[in-house]
């Protein structure tokens, strides 16, 4: 039996989408799952028919308390024969019907980063794709109930790493298979029932971090107010959000006591007032279910894709639900008053203002006005965090240089170990750190982006994105009523920021910051080591990389880039307007490449095109597009053979943008073309990579020398700055690269490697050319090499990075720079570097080289 996927439900628009919520029974009993699917294979028919039930979706450990897996309930019930449209299942013909009790039923499991670390995620999503599940839902968790929460990332942490598992799946495959690629189809959640500015907006911008994160829909959290349903839908349209939307309805019900533990705030998150419980109490069943289907009326009306529906005890409360709700259909708001519970007032609990009430905040006015943010006074000790950081430690300002060098004079304080640095971090750092904010000592430190508040010290979950869905209506931790929800606090630093000399800018510099800050994971192998020592010498999350990283895998020269533009190509025009498993793939591609520090997304299509310039300039604007749309900011490179190329993706790049796309790269210009490139700059800016590859790529004794490399990157340098207005950093001199195969001479005589690193050294220390870059397209170095090819790489890097080069055209995916280079093979890339041409240096890089190739030939398989 064909399974439903609630990714293709969800493209193809037909029908209205229920997922159902089902949680175990008490004793981890699983009747009322079996009960309701048992249900479905009966009456499905019952269903109106603009109605599908996608699926059901099951919640992880709910409310922190340990429960049935949700994959050990898909698994078990999977194992049960399904069961006829009679609903029997015992007979001997349906034990070997297919598809187990769920049928065609997709599963939705609830993942959560609250009992397992990383690698324990991993494990479970390994588990989920070798069963063939694609939907989940990625949450923060509940707080447990009695055990540590783990919470090693947050909901956008989960949902990066469940997008990077994707992209791994893409980078596994064949070219031939993109369509057999497991993805997962990524649902986040998103709470508009908040009811201070604060806690709101925060809602608002996670929410937009988790699409950005790669959440593919969302699902609301429960809630009964419909200015807030609306609220959400109206903000999604203001800021141009598209994603699809399933609104969630809980059958509320005092037959359980979920109403009033809701009420009591004992399942955080979820807002029932005394007046909704009172109305509850009074009324009956029928009345109840009449309620849950006026919601999901409402929720269709407001343009969500579907609903999420939890508290129902079977298949009949569902099919009475859904008949119901396509009844009221657009009159919803007859029943306004049936489901309007907000909140006018919320009294203060714990803050500044605790003790005071203040009016329940919505973001749209009854005049349908927009709220602006507010503007607190910074407080004192934002303030004072402010003075420290800017007069200590912001790189390059006040005493942070000094400060830098005079510590770094210390081995162990560089290194993190000895009597020194024990003083420092324990004697010095630690306490007044804790002492100022709650500190943890996680040794990884986002006071920065958190605007002087510590996310682990003052949440009770320790998030690096904070906040999660728990805070009360008022703005307390739903998990500590002592406290202020740490979302809160970061909110109001954020918005006391002021852009300079703007009186007027009401926080927005801060709140733009915010919304757009996302937090990586902390490295949790810094944990109680010091943090300010982490920072200053670049071993915590701001590590930057110190070269450029060119992109390459956007190249029709490589194969699987290559295969997925043909399938493209082959399927029509509008090929990159339509979903397909190639163009998944190279979306997936933009958006891994952009995620690991690419600097350029690099885009060629001379392959494709082969000798077709017009096919080639109509390609070129395609992909450049591409990059455009899901290259998350990052600047396109580029590149082709044909200067036409090259003008046609400057030009398509800079066509119909709105905000101000960063300065795409040009790859390459040379002496003869560049009287025709570089006047371009005049109407749209550029930087650009000058070729010094020809005529140098050969190891003969006709090769250009270094000196002549270096002239002739002068010459062009002077005339791009001289005569086309170009500043140094415009400029990337790219260096020939020779394959280590190909590097000893037959006679000794210096190498192409050689004479290369040389260059590199001569044009970035000239006194004129301060500024430029050099640049490696660093795979050519491994050409034909046996093996290690990637390793041979990160040491060929490394090593020109000794010589000045600050740029390289590169697979980013293998993460050059964050791992050390084997010693091995930095020696092997430092004796070609130094193969000058004399009788020792000559013998010593061939015995290096002797010695690779012999510890990494691989064997000859034997015949026969
Ligand atoms: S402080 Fe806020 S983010 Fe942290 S657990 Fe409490 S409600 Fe969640």
């Amino acid at each position: 039996m064909k399974k439903k996927h609630l990714k293709e439900l969800v493209a193809n628009k037909e029908k209205f989408i229920i997922i159902a919520e089902f949680v175990p029974l008490q004793g981890h009993r699983l009747g009322n799952f079996e009960k309701f699917l048992k249900g479905y294979a009966q009456k499905k028919s019952e269903l109106p028919d603009d109605v599908v039930l996608a699926g059901v979706t099951i919640p992880q450990s709910p409310s922190g308390v340990a429960s049935l897996s949700p994959v050990d309930i898909y698994s078990l019930l999977e194992m049960k024969p399904a069961p006829d449209s009679l609903g029997n299942s015992n007979d001997p013909e349906n034990s070997n019907r297919s598809g187990g009790l769920w049928r065609d039923l997709d599963v939705v499991p609830h993942i959560t980063a609250k009992d397992h670390n990383v690698d324990a995620i991993k494990t479970y999503m390994i588990g989920l794709q070798k069963l063939g599940l694609e939907s989940v839902l990625a949450l923060t968790g509940d707080k447990p109930a009695e055990s540590k929460g783990v919470f090693e990332i947050d909901s956008i942490g989960l949902i990066e790493l469940i997008t990077a598992m994707n992209q791994q799946a893409f980078e596994k495959a064949k070219p031939d298979s993109f369509d057999k690629v497991h993805q997962f189809y990524i649902a986040a959640a998103v709470s508009p029932f908040k009811y201070t500015e604060a806690s709101l907006m925060q809602q608002y911008y996670k929410m937009a971090k988790k699409i950005h994160a790669g959440a593919d829909c969302l699902i609301t959290q429960m809630g009964w107010d419909t200015r807030k349903s609306e609220e959400l839908f109206r903000y999604l349209k203001d800021e141009n959000i598209n994603v699809p939307v399933f609104g969630n309805v809980y059958f509320l019900t005092t037959m359980t006591p979920a109403p009033r533990l809701m009420r009591e705030g004992k399942l955080p998150g979820c807002v029932v007032t005394d007046e909704l419980f009172d109305r509850l109490s009074s009324e009956n069943p029928a009345q109840h279910l009449e309620r849950a289907a006026q919601q999901v009326a409402m929720y269709r009306d407001l343009g969500a894709v579907g609903v999420d529906l939890g508290g129902i005890f079977d298949f009949d409360m569902l099919v009475e639900i859904m008949n119901r709700a396509k009844e009221i259909g657009h009159n919803w708001r007859e029943h306004r008053a049936n489901l309007d519970f907000g909140l006018d007032t919320v009294s203060l609990k714990t803050g500044p203002h605790a003790g005071k009430e203040q009016p329940g905040f919505y973001l749209y006015g009854k005049d349908d006005s927009r709220h602006l943010p507010s503007h607190p006074r910074p407080t004192f000790s934002k303030r004072s965090f402010d003075l420290f950081h800017n007069l200590f430690l912001e790189p390059g300002r006040g005493l942070y240089p000094a400060l830098k060098l005079t510590l770094g004079l210390s081995k162990g304080l560089r290194v993190g170990k000895g009597c020194l640095y024990k003083m420092f971090f324990a004697g010095f750092e630690k306490p007044i750190k804790t002492m100022l904010f709650d500190c943890e000592e996680c040794g990884d430190c986002f006071l920065v982006e958190n605007f002087g508040i510590c996310s682990m010290g003052k949440c009770e979950k320790g998030l690096a994105n904070p906040p999660c869905g728990d805070a009360e209506p008022d703005g307390t931790c739903g998990n500590n009523p002592d406290i202020q929800c740490v979302g809160e606090l970061i909110y109001n630093a954020a918005a006391s920021e002021h852009s300079k000399g703007a009186a007027d800018s009401r926080g927005q510099s801060g709140l733009k910051k915010l919304q757009a800050m996302i937090n990586p994971p902390r490295l949790q192998a810094l944990e109680n080591t010091s943090s300010i020592l982490n920072y200053l010498f670049g071993e915590d999350h701001t590590r930057k990389l110190d070269f450029l990283q060119i992109a390459e895998n956007l190249s029709a020269h490589l194969p699987k880039a290559y295969a997925a533009m043909r399938q493209l190509s082959e399927l029509g025009s509008d090929a990159l307007e339509r979903p397909s498993p190639a163009l998944s793939y190279l979306i997936s591609l933009i958006e891994a490449q952009a995620a690991h520090r690419a600097d350029y997304i690099l885009v060629n299509v001379d392959s494709l095109a082969e000798d077709d310039t017009k096919l080639a300039v109509e390609l070129i604007g395609d992909y450049v597009q591409l990059v455009k749309k899901h290259g998350r900011n990052v600047p396109v490179c580029v590149d082709g053979r044909n200067e036409r190329v090259l003008i046609a993706g400057l030009e398509l790049w800079y066509r119909n943008s709105g905000d101000q796309p960063g300065m795409p790269l040009l790859r390459s210009v040379t002496d003869l073309t560049a009287d025709n490139i570089l006047p371009l700059r005049e109407k749209h800016p550029f930087k650009v990579v000058i070729s010094l590859m020809d005529s140098a790529r050969s190891n003969s004794k006709d090769a250009c020398s270094a000196d002549k490399l270096f002239d002739k990157a002068k010459r062009i340098f002077d005339k791009a700055t001289d005569k086309y207005g170009f500043v140094p950093d415009d400029l990337f001199f790219e260096v020939p690269v020779c394959s280590l195969m190909n590097d000893i001479p037959s006679t000794p005589a210096p190498g192409a490697a050689c004479r290369s690193f040389e260059t590199i050294r001569k044009i970035m220390t000239a006194s004129g050319m301060k500024g430029v870059h050099t640049l490696f397209d660093i795979a050519s170095c491994a050409k034909a090499l046996p093996g290690r090819r990637i390793g041979v790489c990160r040491a060929w890097l490394d090593k020109a990075r000794e010589f000045g080069l600050d740029a390289a055209v590169v697979n980013v995916l293998h993460q050059y720079g964050l791992k050390p280079s084997a010693p091995d093979l930095l020696d092997l890339a430092d004796a070609l570097a130094r193969q000058d041409g004399s009788q020792q240096a000559y013998q010593h890089a061939q015995k290096l080289l002797d010695d690779f190739c012999r510890a990494n030939r691989k064997p000859k398989p034997k015949k026969g």
